[in-house]
């Protein structure tokens, strides 16, 4: 297993998967879309699975989504990991299509380390939005969640 010079995970990245790190890199949330039948998918893969085309392209979505599940991380992990546990790890519907999840973590900020949310303030059902980390050694910006800020009426 690849790691950086935070002894985090590397993804591999492939030719399917690319477009997604691409757009994380320029600041952007992106998923594929079937362009027979256009319905959103992720994670990357060759084939639609409701129409079985295989024509596809990288569209952008507005980042914006829900917490759907949570875990809070303990060791046994791997060792870069466990010097940070307990961290949450939440799971997130895409508000284009709650059936689009991505597994990342709550932060504050971007580039902000995976344990700084108290996991016992996180909250199914929360809006958050995609924020990306700084790129890594290898060039890799990694997706996190951020709150949204509670929307108040004027
Ligand atoms: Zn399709």
């Amino acid at each position: 297993m690849a790691t950086d010079e935070r002894g985090m995970l590397i993804p591999v990245i492939d030719d399917e998967n690319a477009g997604f790190w691409e757009g994380t890199a320029a600041g952007e949330l992106r998923v594929q879309r079937c362009t027979r039948c256009e319905r959103l998918r992720f994670p990357p893969r060759p084939m639609c699975p409701w129409c079985h085309s295989c024509h596809r392209q990288f569209v952008t979505v507005s980042g914006n989504g829900a917490i759907w599940s949570f875990v809070v991380a303990h060791p046994p992990l791997l060792p870069a990991y466990a010097a940070l546990a307990p961290y949450n790890v939440v799971v997130v519907t895409l508000d284009e299509d709650p059936a689009l999840r991505m597994v990342s973590n709550l932060v504050t900020r971007p580039g902000g380390p995976v344990n700084e949310v108290d996991p016992a303030t996180i909250r199914i059902g929360e809006h958050v939005r995609a924020v990306f980390d700084p790129p890594n050694g290898a060039g890799i910006a990694m997706l996190r969640w951020m709150r949204e800020a509670p929307v108040t009426g004027s």
